[in-house]
């Protein structure tokens, strides 16, 4: 008998087989999926990460009404020279935030006005407290300042009824902010999107437990995705851990399918003796994608199963974290309702040197250092979890053949980009 030739690449293609590329992988999940979850109403103070599920009009002006937006003194323009000094007897009262001036304040006058105060009749132009001086009765400050100077007319950020934030958007501290400053106090927001969480395999145990010792292998896979998608804002269903078998991963898909919108397995997604996710998947569950041109993470089935979309993830966490930030990120999302979100990616200049064959997409564990340069985790081994702790993105490899030089520019996807 005569052995195979050596491969000194554990993920190079088998030879004749077709292997998806990742943008390609992409634009399939992006065309299939759709928005599967309800609509609810939730209150502002509340709505923070939650995903808007119709446009928001402004239900009144920002700011409400004309408002100082300096400590000062407020005249009519018209009522002051156009050069020289200025000199202006003191009208009565002042106007404050909160606290009104209610009467016009006569012209050629000035009245001391607090910031925020609502600007009184008679009042278009606002002089700052510091470039006057005063004796209690009257002001004076040179000329010069523009008609209008330090006010913030009625409506300058937002009119009543203008659209403010679309469908889809997922909203930021800064979008709650707008909402309460035009009125909004509820929105319509889409119910949180339920995704359920299992790992497989017979060497898996939770940590912690009994049985983790001494052959097994920590289920490091199931904190990580929990967390990803709380931090995306979904709701995790815990299907915990599922030996290699495959009665019970079915039963466990079953209860995933029945308890949320999308379920996550990570592990036996491959095509070896072992790889009952991928098996029963294809066999039963409707197998869309699997053999995706992406390293790390070849392993990774994506299929429905009961109509609910199954992100059979690598078993490998370097892996799995990955596919789930490139693939699984963007769906989700559309499934929650939102928009088709790419990750951030800024060009920066490779601290490295690096070749690599054509085929396949890459990504590596990278940081930037202190002089902006790209740099990857010291070993690629898609088993080094202290690679994934360690970094702060990824580097992108495009598919094509490369051969990169310290200083070419890469393409560096910051952690922060993905929502983590
Ligand atoms: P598999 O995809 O099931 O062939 O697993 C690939 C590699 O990842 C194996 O070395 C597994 O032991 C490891 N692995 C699988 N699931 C997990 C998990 N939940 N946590 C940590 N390692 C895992
Ligand atoms: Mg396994």
């Amino acid at each position: 008998m005569k052995p195979p030739p050596l491969r000194n690449d554990c993920f190079a293609m088998p030879p004749g087989v077709d292997w998806t590329p990742v943008d390609d992988a992409l634009a399939a999940l992006r065309s299939g999926l759709a928005t599967v979850v309800g609509v609810t109403d939730c209150p502002v103070s509340e709505a923070g990460g939650r995903i808007l599920a119709e446009e928001v009009a402004a239900r009144r002006a920002h700011p409400p009404f004309a408002n100082s937006a300096v400590d000062g003194y407020g005249f009519a323009h018209a009522s002051i020279p156009a050069d020289g000094v200025v000199n202006l007897p003191l009208a009565e009262g002042r106007a404050a935030a909160g606290d009104p001036h209610s009467g016009r304040v006569p012209a050629s006058h000035a009245i001391r006005i607090l910031t925020g105060a609502r600007i009184p009749e008679g009042v278009d132009t606002i002089v700052l407290e510091e470039d006057t001086t005063t004796d209690g009765t009257r002001i004076s400050f040179r000329t010069g300042i523009r008609a209008g100077a330090n006010t913030r007319p009625a409506g300058e950020d937002v009119g009543k009824g203008a659209r403010m934030l679309g469908r889809g958007r997922r909203l930021r501290p800064q979008d709650l902010a707008l909402l309460a400053a035009c009125g909004v106090d509820a929105v319509p927001v889409f119910e949180r999107l339920r995704v359920a969480v299992m790992s497989t395999g017979d060497e898996i145990a939770e940590v912690g437990s009994e049985s983790g010792a001494p052959g097994a292998i920590f289920d490091a896979n199931r904190p990580m995705l929990c967390d990803l998608l709380r931090r995306w804002g979904f709701r995790v269903v815990d299907l915990g851990h599922v030996p290699d078998d495959r009665d019970r991963i079915r039963e466990t898909l079953d209860a995933g399918a029945t308890g949320a919108d999308a379920i996550f397995s990570s592990g036996g997604a491959s095509a070896g003796d072992e790889d009952h996710v991928s098996a029963i998947l294809e066999g039963e569950g409707a197998l869309s994608t699997w053999r995706v041109a992406i390293k790390p993470g070849r392993p990774l089935a994506m299929a429905l199963w009961r109509d609910v979309p199954v992100f059979g993830l690598p078993g490998n966490p370097v892996a799995a974290f990955v596919c789930a930030l490139i693939f699984a990120r963007p769906a989700l999302g559309v499934l929650a309702g939102g928009k088709w979100e790419e990750p951030a990616a800024y060009e920066v200049p490779a601290g490295f040197t690096k070749r690599k064959k054509p085929g396949r997409r890459e990504y590596l564990r990278a940081r930037i250092d202190s002089s902006g340069r790209a740099v990857p985790f010291g070993s690629e081994g898609s088993g080094r979890i202290s690679g994934l702790s360690w970094s702060e993105g990824l580097v992108e490899l495009e598919d094509g053949a490369l051969d990169l030089a310290e200083g070419d520019p890469v393409r560096f996807l910051p952690y922060s980009g993905f929502g983590i």
